[in-house]
């Protein structure tokens, strides 16, 4: 495949690139050195037209064709954030700020679009209109959220989007995706049980709030395997669980909960919140406890819609000849799921190889996978947009 060649040729320059944005890592929507940068590099490759500002730090580039009969508009996605985390990967473009580090591969998905931004502006051999979007914040910020609501899509027509994500232990240079749930919906919530503190002694004086939130916790555990279907998909996971008191023998007025629940499914989606809300409040009741539920709603389901899938898995197969339509859909959360929602489109995974897991501080982007996932996003407008 011509695309290719020319980034393995490109493959020192992208790189470079991929190393600088990983030893500056920022985190959120406070990407000032990372937007400037890529905006920068946008304009250097002679994009027609280069935003900034959008969802505070995000970048649009627009890339003209060489004809557009076609009148179609493809937007393709990186996202630019990092984590706080410290690194542990021992580099010598190890993070330079302690406490923050590219450790999902987001510097990597920013440079291979580059990559493409940068062959795209040069050759231009397609019929229509390529946007690539950097958004900030996809570590918890939605910033995908934002870029859609402050009219993304709208403003520069784009009619298709396309985003990939790097994962470990799949193999360098294999691509995996499927039509359908690609990633969870992930919410999260917060629960206060209330009891009547006293004397650990007198138990019988009181309410004892820590077995109450006990058993809701372990309750909860019926939501997946006695509630749901067991052939859907859901987590329910309480992953915080804080006395007021670390007294030995004060029963405690208060104890918090908080946690997180994913779903694939719309239906299952709103089934699960009504049973998590009836089972805290039924067994706090049985207690003579109280509760207070905060349950907040995040990212959606990541729908790959199945013709785009389709279009994604060629272009795959063109880059690499390896694809894997099999793929079991990732109960991890990704906000590249708002502009699914708003445009048909589809998000596919590239091989990293056997490296530590995501979100790991010995977890690095493999610079080899860039020819390939560079390839699939100048492939997929190329192939949406066929030269006239
Ligand atoms: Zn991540
Ligand atoms: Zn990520």
């Amino acid at each position: 495949m011509p695309v290719k060649n020319r980034f393995a040729e490109l493959l020192p320059e992208i790189t470079e690139w991929r190393r600088d944005i990983h030893q500056n890592p920022e985190l959120l929507f406070d990407l000032p050195r990372t937007a400037a940068k890529v905006a920068g590099l946008l304009r250097d490759f002679g994009c027609d037209e280069v935003v900034e500002g959008i969802a505070k730090t995000g970048v649009v580039g627009v890339i003209k064709g060489k004809t557009d009969t076609s009148g179609r508009v493809i937007g393709l996605r990186a996202d630019m954030d990092a984590l706080p985390i410290i690194e542990a990967t021992g580099l010598d473009y190890a993070s330079k700020t302690p406490g923050k580090m590219h450790a999902c591969g987001h510097d990597g998905h920013t440079a291979m679009l580059l990559g493409a931004a940068k062959y795209l502006a040069e050759t231009r051999n397609f019929d229509g209109t390529a946007v690539v979007l950097f958004q900030p914040a996809e570590e918890g910020g939605g910033g995908g959220r934002v870029m859609v609501e402050e009219g993304v899509l709208e403003r520069f027509g784009i009619q298709e989007v396309y985003g990939m994500h790097n994962l470990p232990g799949i193999p360098l240079g294999t691509f995996a995706i499927r039509p359908g749930p690609m990633m969870a919906a992930a919410d999260q919530f917060q629960v206060v049980v209330t009891g009547k503190g006293g004397h650990a002694a007198k138990p019988h004086e009181g309410v004892d709030t820590t077995l109450a939130a006990a058993h809701i916790v372990v309750a909860l555990q019926q939501i997946s395997s006695r509630n749901v279907d067991p052939l859907k998909q859901v987590v329910v996971s309480v992953c915080t669980f804080r006395t007021e008191t670390e007294a030995h023998n004060v029963i405690p007025q208060t104890v918090f909960l908080r946690g997180t629940v994913r779903s694939l499914e719309a239906e299952v989606r709103d089934y699960v919140e009504g049973r998590f809300r009836a089972v805290v409040e039924g067994i706090a009741a049985a207690h003579g406890a109280t509760t207070e539920i905060k349950y907040e709603r995040g990212y959606p389901v990541t729908l790959n819609a199945p013709d785009n899938t389709g279009y994604a898995v060629d272009v795959a197969q063109a880059v690499s000849g390896r694809v894997d339509t099999t793929v079991a859909p990732l109960m991890g959360g990704e906000d590249f799921s708002y502009m699914l929602n708003a445009r048909p489109g589809a998000y596919i995974f590239l091989g990293n190889g056997d490296t530590a897991s995501l979100h790991n501080p010995a977890y690095n982007f493999d610079d080899n996978a860039i020819p390939f996932g560079a390839s699939w996003f100048a492939g997929m407008i190329e192939a949406r947009m066929p030269a006239a």
